[in-house]
């Protein structure tokens, strides 16, 4: 198994000049995509997604919004347990066959990767997934008039949280879960300077596979966290890393140790805020990449942060 390597990131803290990240839809549950859009179902073609799971698995708000609808509605039996959540501009997402839904009412506002229901095969549905629209302008429950492509093809393997790899222009409605991206690097090495430019001088080296929190851009250039620092790399030699797991310290200080417990040494320490990539968790503990090497913390003292 190849292990890549996750450098440390630093404090979140975005200056003028960044770039603001684009609201994106992220695949709400985990599994295999059964039929993509446009499916020819005979009497009529299939303007949605299925995702073939695990009964239970969780299902996630592709973005953020206010639950829309949450039940079994007479009307579209077909659907099973249905979720909707309205978004911003004009959006909404259909979540349809749940087993049982999550905590949550009508009008409440939901983040990004918040649980909503759980997979199941309710309603009209010949295997245990998750059937997923996407509409816009479309106020009402059955109607195909509005469900708009999503991208994904029969067999693509999906997680929640993963970015859809497709643009939904003018979706809003909701703070995203994180402005901050993980970028892999492409080259064998490459330089990390001091700005955005071949003009500054370098600091040190990334290399092939490393993956870094990137926190700003300018022009061609990516601004990243390296080795507990920032530097700025040629974004053309770095590609996005989505899925890369990343955890924000939320205790104003987090010892990092050798290992799994406070009987291992302690190497340094970790401050409130600040972002680090995450490798495995452990007996309560988190590995993390901390200024180019591992290190343990306790795995209270940090939360899971979405990196796109
Ligand atoms: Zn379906």
């Amino acid at each position: 198994m190849k292990i890549i390597p996750l450098v440390a990131a630093g404090i979140a803290v975005l200056t003028g000049g960044t770039a603001p990240a684009q609201a994106q839809f992220v695949w709400p549950t985990a599994g295999v995509i059964g039929s993509s859009y446009w499916t020819d179902r005979g009497s009529f073609y299939h303007k949605a997604i299925d995702i073939n799971g695990s009964y239970g698995t969780k299902v996630v708000a592709s973005y953020a919004g206010k639950i829309l609808l949450r039940g079994r509605y007479s009307a579209c039996e077909y659907y099973g347990n249905l979720v909707a959540v309205r978004h911003g501009g004009g959006y909404d997402t259909y979540y349809a066959h749940n087993s049982r839904f999550a905590s949550g009412y009508v009008g409440q506002s939901v983040g990004q990767n918040q649980i909503i229901a759980y997979m199941g095969q309710t309603g009209n549905a010949a295997s245990v997934h998750v059937h997923f629209e996407v509409r816009r302008w479309n106020a009402r429950i059955y109607s195909y008039a509005c469900q708009i492509y999503v991208p994904g093809y029969r067999g693509m393997r999906v997680y929640a949280g993963q970015k859809i790899n497709y643009s939904f222009p003018g979706l809003t409605g909701g703070t995203t879960t994180s402005s901050l991206q993980a970028r892999k690097v492409t080259s064998t090495d490459l330089n990390v300077r001091s700005g955005p430019g071949t003009g500054y001088s370098i600091l040190g080296q990334a290399h092939q596979g490393q993956i870094y929190i990137r926190t700003a851009v300018s022009g061609d250039w990516s601004k990243i966290w390296f080795d507990g620092r920032t530097g700025w790399v040629s974004s053309a030699y770095t590609v996005s890393a989505a899925g890369a797991a990343a955890r924000k310290v939320t205790a104003s200080l987090a010892n990092v140790r050798t290992g799994p417990s406070t009987a291992y040494a302690i190497i340094a320490s970790a401050h409130q805020g600040e972002i680090y990539g995450h490798i495995l968790t452990s007996n309560g503990w988190a590995k993390i990449w901390f200024k180019g090497r591992t290190g343990w913390v306790r795995g209270d003292l940090v939360v899971p942060v979405a990196v796109d």
